[in-house]
């Protein structure tokens, strides 16, 4: 490892096209630099201020970033800057920083952004010889660094940019085009009309793709997949038709607005409205949804993505290996570090490969799970199911929910409705967990049935939190047996985990029990092994947060803390999460529990920041974080003591947190999983195996772990898994932004 950089003077600037989630990266930057004892600077309206400087250039503090991570766009402006294109401009901004002793940037933005900030930090230092021969700046200034380092990060909401899966501002940008579908899907269904709907994307199909398995879309174009056939429109209006007589009410389709043809000609919006009003005669509207793409609050992933990159990108500059440039972004579900300019050639590789029409390497230039995620949509979008195979039997597959409801449930069943029966297998629907296993209470699920589920919050099969007996196991042996289940799928929390394990154990007992069982990870609490990531946490967590914002709001004019409390039962992940989003001064969380010492540390800082001039403070307690130190004993604890400076309020947020519609990000997880999920079953089944199995997301790719390792899996002190990575990620980056007797 390279000794620690000497950096004397940060500064940051967000430039292009705002996104939600900046502000989270500035405020990390900005709160991680003063923690390390690195002054720091915020360069407003980007490269444009950076050229000006000036009042453009401020010194920043701990407070001057408070009450950001919230908002929408970016705090500090942005803007696009034709003098920095010239060499003149660059030679201009050279001064500002050098001036200051600015030696590091931690830039902000797309690709255009990224390249304009590597050039300056390529030419710096030919531009500080000129300057100083100018006699702009003192030949032996020792503020004046020889080589101005250089980190990137990438908000965009187009998620557009190698070097990360995700841009900050992509997964809001979702949200907004989700919220939109969602809206016009329920006055289309009500009209038996038609909707095009086009979303942003020149050169990337992420949103559109995305949006459309989101919202159930009949059909989408994206700019690297255009349709193989000349008479596209046909098969368009054909699907619709079909999809019409399976008695839909609702035809979606979804344009990014960089669609073309396999000529490389643009698809409309327009032209693809024509097709299905005068070739079908069906009422058909269009919406280009536009900035409201870019607008609003940023979501809590974009908040803890944009804080994460903002973070590593100081530490990056401060105890990193790299001398030149590098992009922080996330990959495999990890904060990563790659060459700067490698990622921004290959992101502009693909939008030349489309130029050139070439479709198939831009699309594997992509990745994995984009092309994965394309096979799906295909899938789904099918109007009707096929028919039944001639030579491979039709398998009966069971599905139920078990543990508390999350959101994404319903997501998961209709997916796997859809697939398995795409495949000629037909699904039944246990109805009410495992309750219904044993009492023999199932249904098959028609391709109609699940309608609308993708949506739909809350678990239209219903579940239950039934622990099984033995004799519960006989019970589902028999019905089993009875329905000719050939495998199941559990998808839920903890209880359908254990539930599976009894199933998969019992199998030497009852032959019956000799089917493949495969768990999929739905609950809020994220509190299950096998996957870094549950369906239906990211729900609960905006949940949290967008009630946690308005609960802020609430006390704009009072001196005032709140003690907040979120679900996760053992588990700290909604807690530290939304601390983390909320910008909470003190996290409380099963994980680490709760001390007298600890507590009176937290009287002391409350009081000390209170006397400061601070007039908000926010804590959070995870529900099972102490069984004795409890929210009411916390807020009596710092209302005492709080001496009437500041009063206290607390708040149990309760079951709202596992209710409302999944969010994108559950919604796209939920469906992806019960794809794989019903292949591994039907794979299974067809070739007479019985691996049973918990399914995951891991290091951004799906993963089976065997059922039989369960229990070695989970701790033995407490109901969570042994192995939280994201603990040991988060915790310090919390630390880090806790506001809490800061300057
Ligand atoms: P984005 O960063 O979102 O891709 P732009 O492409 O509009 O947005 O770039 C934003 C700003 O970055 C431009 O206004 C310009 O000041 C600077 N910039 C972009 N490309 C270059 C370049 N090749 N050389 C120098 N500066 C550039």
């Amino acid at each position: 490892m390279a000794p620690a950089a000497q950096i004397s003077h940060l500064a940051v600037l967000t430039s292009g096209g705002d996104a939600p989630g900046m502000n989270a990266a500035t405020r990390a930057v900005v709160r991680t630099a003063l923690g390390e004892g690195v002054q720091v600077s915020v360069i407003h309206e980007g490269f444009l201020g950076l050229v000006d400087g000036g009042p453009a250039i401020q010194p920043a503090t701990s407070a001057s970033v408070g009450g950001i991570l919230h908002r929408g766009g970016t705090w500090i402006g942005t803007a696009r800057s034709e003098a920095f294109r010239t060499r003149d401009g660059r030679r201009r901004a050279a001064a500002n920083l050098a001036g200051r002793g600015i030696d590091a940037l931690v830039v902000i933005g797309g690709d255009g952004s990224l390249t304009g900030a590597n050039l300056l930090c390529t030419e710096w230092p030919g531009l500080i010889d000129e300057l100083v021969a100018e006699g702009g700046l003192a030949p032996d200034d020792p503020a004046t660094s020889s080589t101005l380092r250089l980190v990137g990060i990438v908000g965009s909401i187009d998620n557009d940019m190698f070097g990360t899966d995700m841009t900050v501002g992509a997964d809001t940008a979702l949200h907004r085009i989700t919220e939109a579908v969602d809206a016009l899907r329920s006055t289309a269904s009500s009209h038996q009309r038609s909707f095009v709907i086009e979303v942003m994307g020149r050169n990337c199909g992420y949103l559109a793709l995305m949006s459309a398995i989101a919202t159930g879309a009949n059909w989408v174009f994206i700019p690297e997949h255009p349709p193989q056939v000349d008479d596209w429109e046909d098969a368009l209006k054909r699907t619709v038709e079909a999809s019409r007589r399976m008695r839909r009410r609702q035809n979606l389709v979804i344009v990014a607005e960089g669609a073309r043809d396999k000529y490389g000609e643009p698809i409309t919006t327009e032209h693809v409205r024509r097709v299905l009003a005068e070739g079908l005669g069906e009422d058909t509207r269009s919406t280009i949804l536009g900035h409201v793409q870019r607008g609003g609050a940023p979501s809590a992933f974009d908040r803890n993505l944009g804080t994460q990159c903002g973070y590593h990108a100081v530490q990056q500059l401060l105890h990193g290996d790299h001398e030149e440039p590098q992009l922080i972004g996330l990959r495999e579900n990890r904060i990563q570090t790659s060459p700067l300019m490698a990622a921004v050639e290959r992101t502009q590789a693909v939008a030349e490969l489309l130029e050139r029409r070439e479709f198939d390497e831009a699309m594997a230039l992509r990745g994995g799970s984009f092309a994965e995620s394309w096979e799906t949509m295909k899938a789904l979008v099918r109007a009707r199911p096929k028919r039944a195979s001639q030579t491979a039997p039709a398998l009966r597959l069971g599905v139920l929910h078990a543990g508390g409801p999350a959101p994404g449930m319903n997501t998961a069943v209709r997916a796997v409705v859809r697939i398995a029966m795409d495949r000629g297998h037909t699904v039944v629907g246990v109805r009410g967990g495992y309750r219904g296993l044993i009492d023999g209470d199932l249904e098959e699920l028609g391709w109609l049935t699940v309608n609308g589920w993708g949506q739909q919050g809350g678990a239209e099969i219903g579940t239950s939190r039934d622990v099984l007996s033995d004799d519960d196991l006989r019970a589902i042996s028999g019905t089993v047996r009875r329905e000719q289940l050939d495998g199941l799928l559990v998808i839920g929390g903890y209880v359908g985990y254990a539930g599976a394990h009894r199933i998969h154990g019992a199998r030497h007992r009852f032959e019956a029990l000799g089917l493949p069982v495969v768990c999929l990870p739905a609950t809020i609490n994220n509190d299950v092994p096998g996957t870094e990531l549950a369906v239906g946490a990211d729900t609960a967590l905006n949940s949290i947060v967008t009630d946690v914002d308005k609960i802020k709001q609430s006390a704009v004019a009072s001196h005032r803390a709140f003690v907040v409390e979120v679900m996760g039962r053992d588990s700290g992940y909604l807690a530290l999460n939304a601390g983390l989003a909320t910008g909470a001064e003190r996290v409380y969380t099963p994980e680490e529990g709760i001390t007298l010492d600890g507590l009176r540390d937290d009287v002391a800082r409350l009081n000390d920041a209170f006397a400061h001039g601070q007039r908000l403070g926010l804590l959070i307690r995870s529900e099972g974080a102490d069984a004795v130190y409890t929210t009411p004993f916390l807020w009596a604890l710092f209302e005492k003591e709080g001496g009437g400076r500041f009063d206290v309020r607390q708040s149990i947020l309760g079951h709202v947190q596992q209710g409302g519609n999944p969010t994108p990000f559950d919604r796209i997880q939920s469906t992806r999983l019960a794809a794989r999920c019903v292949a591994f079953l039907i794979e299974q089944a067809t070739n007479g195996q019985q691996r049973s199995v918990m399914s995951g997301l891991q290091a951004g790719r799906v993963s089976f772990t065997p059922i039989v390792e369960l229990p070695t899996l989970m701790s033995d002190e407490a109901r969570r898994p042994v192995e939280q990575r994201w603990f040991g990620r988060l915790r310090p980056i919390a630390d880090a932004m806790e506001g809490l007797g800061r300057p």
